[in-house]
């Protein structure tokens, strides 16, 4: 737990978030400046800051969750793709340091996107939290 981290602050409910999925090592929530609908972050539930910091176990998990939160968006919103990856430290464009994976649906001839300067609408990630969240547990990810 880090004082200052936004991401503590969702673990320990003390932020709000529009949940996807929880496993003992991992909560997914939607990023709130979606680069598009559905965009997912895997957070650790341990305080990492990066991939420099993190356990090879923590990785591992959120690796794991991270595929099976790609499928899930996928079948959900039947996109044409699906972009998997994480930012390391300030030079590469971090900009939360609490070690997490982006999953961001993907479409042909959209421009690629990884931080929005745009707030979602809260009803809409609302809705698409609980369709994510809906299908990620039909998928019985387990942890
Ligand atoms: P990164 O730049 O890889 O560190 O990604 C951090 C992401 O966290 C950005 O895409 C932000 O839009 C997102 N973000 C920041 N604050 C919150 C929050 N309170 N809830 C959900 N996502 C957030
Ligand atoms: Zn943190």
């Amino acid at each position: 737990m880090s004082d200052n981290c936004i991401f503590c602050q969702i673990l320990a409910e003390k932020a709000p978030c529009y949940p996807v999925h929880e496993t003992r090592y991992t909560r997914t929530f939607l990023d709130i400046f979606p680069a598009a609908p559905g965009h997912c972050l895997i957070v650790t539930k341990e305080h990492y800051t990066d991939i420099f910091d993190a356990t090879p176990e923590a990785i591992a998990m959120v690796g794991h969750v991270s595929t099976l939160i790609a499928h899930a968006v996928r079948d959900e919103l039947q996109c044409d793709g699906v972009g998997v990856f994480q930012l390391n430290g300030a030079a590469a464009g971090q900009t939360v340091f609490h070690y997490h994976m982006h999953v961001i649906p993907r479409n042909t001839g959209e421009e690629l996107v990884i931080h929005s300067r745009q707030p979602g609408n809260a009803s809409e990630l609302e809705a698409m939290a609980a369709r994510l969240s809906k299908r990620a547990h039909a998928m019985r990810i387990d942890d």
